[in-house]
């Protein structure tokens, strides 16, 4: 926006000290200037800098150099103008791996003789590339960037590009130069140092690597076969080749998130790439080709076209999260992606959505703390479900053509939403613009309030809240289907706070939201709902239909419009539903309110769930049946768990049991594990603890090894899961898997109350950890855990706490947890489960 410098080229350097964790860099960026300056501003963090010039027309002038902590800027101020035109600027700097998991960081990686080995890796996105190298560090600063790294002759170095060529310095060090990228966003590069491996096989003519740390490239072959038929997909779907001769996929022990696109030298976290036929259960192999698509599809949607700044960040996120369902439900149909989209993203994101504390997807987000906090459901899983409502009422030929353009006229540069929007405006003919602004800056979703009277069917709309006393203000325009008792399906575009439509003739009953495809809940009449059972009863509605019912009366009953039992009530209806996602839905359900709940409401909530679930299990049983669906083997595990926590005695001798023959010869069956595994902790004692903890730190198998550290917070006894608690922190656990314990104890009813006075006297431990740059948003995370507590006192002990030790970047997450404690300690008032 009227910058008047812009990055064309970054000659960068780095002399990287795998001993001293050190490293020595300098660069020359080639900028351009449009106006005279005596000051050019760059972002820089943590480094020291050695030096600084530009050569300016012939002249070499130095700058007198000034870093400004607070903006992290590196500000250079001239004596006098620099003339417009292209100038060189070398900056020399030093500057220290991270012990955090951003910036340029530190790995640490112990062998199976005990031999420690450290990577060095990035992970720059959104603004962690300036505590690296001094950079315009700002996705619209686009730039090429030629690359080279030196470092002992033993490390395998990769960057984004190809090496170009390989020389050497002494016997034992060399320095590794890349080929120049395409242009592209700071937050996009990336360097890795290690003693890696790698297994590569090719793309037409494109080199597809995973690389890992020694030992496990046997692992491999799911996440190279995934990239080859996905890139295939994509090529095809954008109608643009992918524009980089190579690609990685890089496991690495710590990792902040799941994984980073960095443009060819996408990275992971080791659990989300690695897949061993023997060991992976069905559901992480799920992951890994969801993860793997989600990374590729920003090769163009993010990396090629990129948002012109972080508000548009949902533009990336959405746009991967939704693309990544599409290609994986299109190569494995029998996943059923769609429908796990719907009960997985979508539910989640209106569950977040309903909270007063959300915010629009669009969202105003100036510092890097800010742009941290939106990394959330809000910005992947709303937005990728717009994207689907979106494409169902454009229609997918249409829908893709309009992305099609979009791609081409915008390669190698920066958009806004409204460019996107423009692009589907050209092909469709519709306002595309006007209908989703409505979704987009505002936010929130509405709830439709149906009155059926004969033929007449009025709908009026209304924000929904969870918690009443805030705003229900907003009008959003809302395409829909509805589908009426007598096979009329009805398609238009709610753009008014009521609407009336003349049905052809008249109905008992209507649904709206055809397939759920669209962002917002419904409210029937009882006459009305009534009707709908029977539908559901006789499955004369689809499987996406049928969910969305339960899940819309479940949202009116946690928000207090209706009583839980009503809930109970209505999901008798699916006694003999066995669909995955609708099984998986309600059994999660009952669960959830018997965590939380207390007295009348939680013997309720037992008394529905053994019933629900014993009948679904009847008709699975433990043991795998020749041609059942892969999903069944997940919903096996999932009801086996709940079952075991509902306390149903059968089910909890027979984990016992397979327990004991897995430790005589450990056969087990992947899918069962982590279920099993539950089931022996929940009758577990010290004894047990102790045999978890010691198969934990034997374990090599990532998945298996994350499954034992879990099962640590599952312990019904207090001063065991303190003891979890504790040893999350010790040397033995990496800092990004300390969540597999926190999230446990958050919703293990016998302990949850540990969590919050374990993180108050841990707090400069945990902050210390995860404080910096990116790895805040694991501090959130932290937070999230804490979602199941439901007493007022709570509320205002986090509350004041949080006053009194204030961080960056976690205000909205904060926000969001005190409004959920307020909701789950009404919901428990009004339904009898308050805590005696
Ligand atoms: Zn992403």
């Amino acid at each position: 926006m009227g910058n008047p410098i812009t990055p064309l080229n970054y000659k960068l350097s780095l002399d990287v000290d795998m001993k001293y964790f050190r490293y020595f860099g300098e660069e020359t960026i080639t900028i351009e200037l449009k106006e005279p300056t005596d000051k050019i501003i760059l972002n820089s963090v943590g480094l020291e800098i050695t030096r600084c010039k530009i050569t300016a027309n012939g002249d070499t002038i130095t700058p007198k150099h000034q870093l400004d902590k607070e903006k992290e800027e590196l500000v250079l101020q001239f004596e006098k103008k620099i003339e417009v035109g292209s100038h060189e600027l070398y900056i020399s700097f030093e500057g220290q791996l991270l012990d955090g998991l951003a910036g340029f960081y530190k790995s640490k990686n112990i062998t199976k003789d005990g031999e420690i080995k450290y990577i060095a890796t990035t992970q720059f996105e959104p603004a962690d590339a300036r505590r690296c190298f001094p950079c315009f560090d700002a996705p619209d600063m686009k730039a090429v960037f030629e690359i080279s790294i030196t470092a002992d002759k033993k490390f395998e170095v990769i960057s984004n590009m190809p090496a170009l060529e390989t020389t050497s310095i002494d016997k034992a060090r060399q320095t590794v130069r890349f080929q120049q990228t395409p242009k592209m966003s700071t937050y996009l590069v990336y360097f890795g140092i290690g003693e890696f491996e790698y297994s590569e096989d090719k793309y037409k003519g494109i080199a597809v690597r995973f690389v890992c740390t020694k030992g496990k490239k046997k692992f491999g072959a799911f996440a190279i076969d995934c990239t080859k038929k996905f890139l295939e997909y994509y090529e095809n779907y954008f109608g643009v080749p992918y524009p980089l001769p190579k690609i990685d996929l890089i496991a690495l022990p710590d990792f902040s998130s799941g994984a980073m696109e960095n443009w060819g030298a996408i990275t992971f976290r080791e659990a989300g790439l690695i897949y061993d036929a023997k060991n992976t259960s069905t559901v992480r192999k799920q992951y890994i080709a969801e993860v793997v698509a989600h990374e590729l599809a920003h090769m163009w949607f993010g990396n090629l076209v990129t948002m012109k700044w972080w508000n548009d960040l949902w533009l990336n996120e959405s746009f991967a999260t939704w693309m990544a369902i599409k290609v994986v439900a299109h190569h494995y149909p029998e996943w059923e992606f769609w429908n796990q989209f719907l009960s997985g993203d979508t539910a989640s994101a209106l569950a977040l959505d309903s909270l007063g504390t959300s915010h629009p997807i669009d969202a105003d987000v100036k510092t890097p703390h800010e742009v941290n906090e939106i990394f959330d459901k809000i910005s992947y899983d709303k937005g990728a479900s717009l994207l689907r409502m979106l494409e169902t009422f454009l229609g997918e030929e249409v829908f893709r053509s309009g992305l099609q353009k979009y791609i081409s006229t915008h390669k190698y540069s920066n958009t806004t939403a409204g460019d996107l929007w423009a692009a589907l405006e050209d092909c469709s003919k519709i306002p595309v613009a006007k209908i989703m602004d409505s979704w987009l800056k505002q936010t929130g979703y509405p709830i439709i309030d149906v009155k059926l009277e004969g033929q007449k069917l009025v709908l009026s709309q209304k924000r929904f809240l969870l918690e009443q006393n805030k705003d229900d203000k907003g009008i959003w325009e809302i395409p829909m289907t509805i589908v009426t008792d007598y096979g009329e399906e009805i398609s238009v575009l709610m753009e008014e706070k009521k609407k009336e439509i003349k049905l052809k003739q008249k109905a008992n009953w209507v649904k709206l939201n055809h397939g759920q495809a669209g962002f917002y809940r419904a409210k029937y009449d009882k006459k009305v709902l009534e009707a709908l059972k029977t539908q559901i009863k006789e499955k004369k509605l689809g499987v996406q239909d049928r969910w969305g019912l339960q899940n819309d009366l479940w949202a009116a009953a946690k928000a207090c419009e209706i009583p839980a039992s009503e809930y109970f009530d209505f999901i008798s209806a699916y006694e003999s539903d066995d669909e995955f996602i609708i099984c998986q839905d309600i059994a999660g359900r009952l669960a959830g309110i018997y965590n939380m709940a207390h007295g009348r409401l939680q013997e309720s909530a037992k008394k529905h769930g053994i019933e629900y679930c014993s009948k679904i299990f009847a008709g699975i049983g433990w043991e795998k049946k020749k041609k059942e669906k892969e999903n069944t083997a997940i919903l096996r595990s999932q009801m086996i768990s709940a079952l075991g926590l509902f306390g149903e005695k059968s089910v909890l001798s027979d984990g016992l049991k397979r327990f004991e023959a897995f430790m005589k010869d450990g056969a087990l069956n992947p899918d069962l594990r982590g279920a099993v595994y539950s089931l022996v902790a929940l009758q577990g004692d010290s004894k047990t603890y102790e045999i978890f903890t010691g198969l934990f730190e034997k374990e090599e198998q990532v998945e298996e090894k994350l499954r034992f550290l879990g099962v640590l917070g599952r312990f019904r006894q207090k001063e065991l899961v303190q003891k979890a608690l504790d040893y999350s922190l010790s040397s033995a656990v990496r800092s990004q898997d300390l969540f597999y314990i926190t999230g446990r104890v958050g919703a293990n009813r016998h302990a949850i109350d540990l969590l919050w006075p374990w993180i108050k006297n841990n707090f400069t431990e945990l902050k210390k950890r995860f404080g910096e740059g990116h790895s805040v948003s694991l501090l959130g995370h932290i937070i999230e855990d804490l979602d199941g507590l439901t007493r007022l006192e709570d509320e205002k002990d986090i509350k004041a706490f949080f006053e009194r030790n204030k961080v960056d970047g976690i205000a909205m997450k904060l926000a969001q947890l005190l409004e959920t404690i307020r909701i789950n300690h009404r919901f428990l008032e009004k339904n009898d489960g308050v805590r005696p």
